[in-house]
């Protein structure tokens, strides 16, 4: 195998490690949170970067700089155009910061059936009186004890006919 083809089939290697992405998340964590108690979001590392004319407008660019202040200042961009639309996902366990379109409390639907289901879970049931005294007569008398315990006369469903 020739080392070209070698370098094409190892694509990967100029991905950033799994460690460095979790810094990055942990340094956007960190600077949205400063952000909005009110302080500034630093990026206090040298850089070297430019504006160019394109046509009538301006542009900023030739950034230069270690691949995570590089990131770290393109997310700053980001925070400050999306500002307006970035909330936290309401999941106490989740609080990830999310681009809301509508009336998004969630940042994914994942993170909305979960709270659906913990909502309904922790709610209380009603209590099974019939269960309940089956239960304190088995306690009484052992838990062999035959127990008949005549449920209420309420109204039965009609069940449907299966064909
Ligand atoms: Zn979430």
């Amino acid at each position: 195998m020739s080392s070209q083809r070698r370098a094409a089939s190892k694509p990967t290697t100029y991905l950033p490690s799994v460690t460095v992405l979790r810094q990055l998340q942990a340094d956007f964590d960190a600077g949205y949170s400063r952000l909005r108690k009110g302080d500034w979001w630093l990026l206090d590392h040298p850089m070297t970067q430019g504006i160019a004319r394109m046509g009538n407008r301006l542009i900023r660019g030739h950034r230069q700089a270690p691949f995570r202040d590089l990131f770290v200042a393109m997310i700053i961009d980001l925070v400050e155009e999306y500002w307006p639309q970035l909330h936290r996902c309401r999941r106490p366990r989740c609080r990830a910061v999310f681009v809301k379109v509508g009336k998004e409390a969630y940042c994914s639907s994942k993170c909305s059936n979960r709270t659906r289901w913990d909502r309904f879970k922790s709610r209380p049931r009603p209590r099974d009186y019939h269960r309940e005294r089956e239960q304190a007569i088995r306690k009484k008398r052992g838990p062999l004890a035959k127990v008949k315990v005549m449920r209420s006369a309420s109204p039965k469903t009609p069940r449907s006919r299966s064909t």
